[in-house]
């Protein structure tokens, strides 16, 4: 067991803080105010190489494994870019997954190449608005065609969709009354976020401005055949193996901005001079932020250790799920603590902290639900029986 960072491990937080370093406080707050994809930072990443860092070599990634990409999402999240920063690269480093593992050689050449250079960006179109979490439920369809499908449906909370070129699309191929389990029958495409198919309209949200959530009116978009992946019906296995990487680097992110708004939150307490002294020599200041030091430092263990497990090959189900609740818990409450210490000046925009609360929010949400993991530990983990 080794709780040290790699050498390359601590290259990536160097690397990574020489890019945040542009990209700073008036960067992310302007953002936040007034939207608009951060196509600058994305670039400098896709320069910096950052966006290939967990896909094959062959293709032009780096191959570096979960936990080097959790190091890489922790760094990005606790700069001030938060969750903007994080989201708007996270689907390039977790997302096509699935076509690095389950593509041909031919798609992988074809898909994985611009992604990596920063040329095209995706979305994930997953969930939908009358299924949400239970995805077996999603009605999205793909009709076979002569020459590959035609899809009809609805999604919604498709990030990035206002600026992306590509989708990962769930569909189901077979009716679900045919099916054995609600989630066969459901398969899994990359293909052109065709516009002149696909209505995008973008969702008013809390927090995360810059990297847009959508709903996705789908009609009639032709899919070729070639734009399959894997064998069709088989696309909720193909998602689940992205699933376990996205918990690790959800909870890696929370856990990241956590340890931001300490910093600032111990900052502020340190000058901030109230009935004579400063108010970090309080104790009713100092533990709330020395207990969410140890929390984030906790969670973060369990990261590593998903982490560690997924780049070994090993089942890190449990782990994932564990990493991704506990992160995001341990986050949200330290950027709670972060607004209270700085008393009114919590609630103001130039202090920082209330946007790292909004954004660290998501963590909590997206993409599965804290009472979702704890069911999954009490069936998978505990044996208990199944509650829904
Ligand atoms: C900012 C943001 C970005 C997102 N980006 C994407 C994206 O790019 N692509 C994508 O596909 N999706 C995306 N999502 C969707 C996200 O994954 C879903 O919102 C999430 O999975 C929850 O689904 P839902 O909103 O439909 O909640 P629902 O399924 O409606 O659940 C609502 C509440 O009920 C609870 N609940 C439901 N059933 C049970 C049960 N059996 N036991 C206990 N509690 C239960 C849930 O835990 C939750 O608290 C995003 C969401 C957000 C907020």
């Amino acid at each position: 067991m080794d709780f040290t960072l790699t050498e390359e491990q601590r290259a990536i937080e160097d690397g990574i803080g020489q890019i945040m370093s542009d990209f700073g406080d008036e960067y992310w707050l302007e953002k936040d105010k007034t939207g608009g994809f951060p196509e600058e930072y994305y670039q400098a990443m896709a320069s910096g190489g950052w966006l290939g860092v967990s896909f094959p070599e062959a293709y032009g990634g780096a191959d570096l494994g979960i936990a080097s990409a959790a190091v890489m999402m922790r760094a990005i999240a606790s700069s001030s870019g938060a969750m903007q920063a994080a989201s708007a690269i996270h689907m390039n480093v977790f997302g096509p997954k699935a076509v690095a593992v389950f593509g041909t050689d031919e798609q992988k050449q074809r898909w994985l190449p611009p992604i990596i250079s920063g040329e095209q960006k995706s979305a994930f179109g997953v969930t939908e608005p009358n299924a949400g979490l239970d995805t077996g439920s999603i009605t999205t369809r793909a009709e076979r065609t002569n020459d590959g499908y035609v899809v009809n449906g609805r999604k919604v909370w498709t990030s990035t969709a206002q600026v992306a070129d590509k989708i990962l699309l769930l569909a189901r191929t077979t009716p679900k009354e045919e099916c054995e389990r609600g989630i066969d029958g459901l398969s899994l495409f990359y293909t052109d976020l065709d516009r002149s198919a696909c209505d995008v309209r973008e969702i008013d949200k809390m927090g995360r401005k810059s990297v847009d959530s959508n709903e996705v009116f789908i009609d009639n978009l032709k899919v070729p055949a070639k734009d399959l992946i894997g064998e069709e019906g088989k696309g909720f296995r193909y998602i689940l193996y992205s699933m376990n990487p996205e918990r690790i680097l959800i909870g890696a992110e929370a856990v990241g901005i956590g340890f931001e708004a300490v910093r600032r939150a111990s900052e502020y307490a340190k000058e901030r001079v109230v009935f004579g002294r400063p108010i970090g020599q309080n104790q009713g200041i100092q533990h709330p932020l020395a207990e969410s030091w140890a929390q984030l430092e906790a969670a973060w263990m369990m990261c590593m250790k998903a982490a560690a497990l997924y780049d070994a090959g090993e089942s890190c189900g449990a782990e994932a799920n564990a990493a991704k609740y506990l992160g995001s818990e341990a986050g949200f409450t330290a950027c709670e603590r972060a607004v209270l210490a700085h008393g009114g000046m919590g609630y103001a925009k130039e202090f920082h902290v209330e946007r790292l609360m909004r954004e660290v929010m998501i963590n909590r949400i997206a993409p599965v639900s804290q009472q979702m993991v704890l069911n999954f530990i009490a069936e998978r983990v505990l044996g208990l029986p199944k509650s829904y």
